[in-house]
């Protein structure tokens, strides 16, 4: 079988453990860090910049790792944006791709200069009312609706609930031109964890022929095109990633046939991604605590759903390793659950493991992305923490774990006595 490597020894892991209980988290920095260099290595032709979507890992110490090589924060919430101020990313390096945004937000993102990314036509008016002028670059996303399928997770693109129109598009770009709005970018984002790689091609080439029917139309240059995020990561060990070099490579293809040989000013070429940035070089780790056989053999480990509800959520498939066993045979079948009570609270179903004792520590892949984010509190059950493997070897907690205090913070106890 193939098996998925991990970063660290188990006596590492059994070290840490010693000043981090499990469950935690663990990131690998260097892994991040050549990542990104490898993706904008795949677009050094073009004038390119990511965002880093951060609701992906809403986590300063990552995005001040990720500011260092030049990548920006895409945001979508007021936290996020406070996040980017936090770090320093302010300006130009925060792309704002909100949906059914409070006033409160664009006028945070427009105190920050972000790039206001508009998801609908009627949000201009509404800055307008609520904001101020429009600012001087705006950006639009477009719903490609019929024009493009849509991939598994993201659905059909009609029945999506983000972006403008095409007609709405040359609408609102007029409108923003009639009130003196000079700079201008495009961005749609229709996939989710795609793996086929001429899916991005498409959606390159679609963008780059609005900004040529576009800009002839209604006489105005395109600073930019924001491709979005959605690039898939291989959870399987069977998956193959994305060609980062093949992807750069045919987007050029089309840059060059669509926007330069028709003579049209250059453009920058932005992204926005998230899971392919942090998602591969993120782990779960855990303890087994229990194992029950009954009418099937349950593992039970210390971490659960509300740590990483991906395989709970969408059937997510996480590849699991049982450290210090990756020589073993996988002989044996387990359902690896948590203690939530839902029946769902399942890392992996029939899967099978090499012979697992309990106090084995469990490695649950590729959870770096849309993992401890998408955590709760079901149960009563508190936040893990966050650590970063460095390049050197050591380790620096970047988020403590919850405890109770934190979990009870919103309760008034003293009120209760003369309740
Ligand atoms: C979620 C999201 C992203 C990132 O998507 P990934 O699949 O994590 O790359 C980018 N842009 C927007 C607007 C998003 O909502």
């Amino acid at each position: 079988m193939l098996e998925k490597k991990v970063p660290f020894s188990i006596d590492l892991i059994k070290d840490i453990a010693k000043s981090y209980p499990t469950p935690f988290y663990i990131y690998d920095e260097g892994a991040i860090i050549k990542n990104l260099r490898a993706l904008q290595k795949a677009f050094a032709w073009a004038d390119f910049k990511e965002y880093f979507a951060i609701k992906a890992t809403p986590n300063p110490f990552l995005m001040k790792l990720m500011k260092e090589v030049e990548v920006g924060a895409d945001c979508s919430s007021l936290p996020e944006l406070l996040l980017a101020e936090k770090v320093g990313i302010v300006g130009e390096d925060i792309m704002f791709t909100s949906n059914d945004t409070p006033a409160s937000e664009y006028r945070k993102a427009s105190k920050l200069g972000a790039i206001i990314n508009f998801d609908d036509i009627s949000h201009l008016t509404f800055y307008e009312e609520h904001v101020g002028k429009l600012p001087e670059l705006v950006c639009f996303r477009y719903n490609p609706g019929q024009a493009k399928e849509g991939n598994l997770i993201i659905g059909h693109p009609e029945e999506a609930k983000y972006g403008f129109t095409k007609e709405q598009l040359f609408d609102g770009y007029r409108y923003c031109k009639e009130r003196g709005v000079k700079r201008f970018g495009i961005h749609t984002m229709v996939a989710s964890n795609e793996l086929d790689y001429t899916y991005f091609i498409e959606t390159a080439e679609i963008l780059f022929a609005l900004v040529q029917e576009i800009s002839q139309a209604l006489d105005l240059t395109f600073e930019f095109v924001n491709l979005g995020g959605g690039i898939g990561i291989p959870y399987r060990p069977e998956d193959e990633a994305v060609d980062l070099i093949k992807t750069g490579a045919g987007i050029r293809a089309k840059y060059e046939e669509i926007i330069l040989s028709a003579g049209l000013p250059p453009v920058k070429i932005y992204m926005e991604c998230g899971r392919m940035v942090t998602g591969p070089y993120g782990y779960l780790i855990t303890k087994t605590q229990h194992i029950k056989r009954t009418y099937k053999t349950y593992l039970g480990v210390d971490a659960t759903m509300a740590d990483l509800m991906r395989p709970a959520l969408y059937g997510a498939y996480h590849h699991i390793t049982v450290l210090g066993r990756e020589e073993q045979s996988a002989k044996e079948t387990y359902d690896v659950t948590g203690s939530l009570c839902e029946n769902n609270d399942k890392f992996a179903i029939d899967r099978e493991l090499p012979a697992v004792t309990i106090g084995d520590y469990l490695v649950i892949h590729d959870a770096g992305a849309h993992g401890h984010a998408m955590g709760f509190n079901y149960n009563g059950k508190l936040r893990s923490a966050e650590l970063l493997l460095r390049p050197d070897g050591s380790i620096k907690q970047i988020r403590r774990a919850e405890n109770m205090a934190d979990l009870f913070a919103t309760l008034d106890f003293a009120e209760l006595e003369n309740f």
